[in-house]
């Protein structure tokens, strides 16, 4: 079985260069999941280990917050048998659309393909808590957490770790060699 951060590599989707992430941040690295997930043989291969860490976690549906989660969660889904739907941003807000129901005490785990911040994962939970759902475990690709427990004892599951050195644009190394950061989310 290969890592996780092989797969990435291989599919040229752990990137190097001069980055914008999401909080503003700039790193020299970047997680580009959907280069992995274009391919359906390498994304069944990729996700295959989580169906074996999930097996104790009661749950009938993945939710996944969009854009990137929702191959990953649909993946998910596919292999474990059960149903997948994801949220997305309306005027800012996480919501379920699109006509996805969730039954009141539904158990649902949320899948997100790579955790930093949590911001759009804990996003997603309160989407679908607020419509009834209980979460029993958060999945995701990649843990780019660093070890910050994030989800207050909820079960975090990942396929792997990786530590990606951030930096506040001012004291960005990159910044300071001259170099112009791009912002690689939808690229
Ligand atoms: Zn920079």
């Amino acid at each position: 079985m290969k890592s996780i951060i092989k797969i990435y590599e291989e599919n040229n989707a752990l990137l190097n260069g001069h980055f914008i992430l999401s909080s503003g941040k700039h790193s020299d690295k970047y997680l580009q999941s959907e280069l992995v997930m274009m391919n359906p043989i390498v994304a069944a291969y990729a996700v295959a280990p989580l169906v074996e860490m999930l097996k104790s976690i009661d749950f009938s549906l993945v939710v996944s917050p969009a854009i990137g989660g929702i191959r990953f969660g649909y993946e998910l889904a596919r292999q474990l048998e059960k149903r997948a739907v994801f949220t997305e941003r309306v005027n800012g807000v996480m919501a379920l659309r699109r006509g996805f129901d969730i039954e009141n005490g539904e158990k649902v785990i949320i899948a997100e393909d790579v955790v930093t911040t949590g911001k759009s994962t804990k996003e997603c939970m309160a989407a679908v808590q607020e419509r009834g759902a209980v979460v029993t475990a958060v999945a995701s690709m990649i843990d780019r957490t660093g070890g910050a427990a994030l989800f207050e004892g909820m079960p975090f599951f990942s396929l792997g770790a990786i530590d990606i050195e951030t930096w506040e644009p001012k004291d960005c190394p990159l910044c300071k060699a001259g170099s112009a950061p791009i912002k690689p989310g939808s690229r």
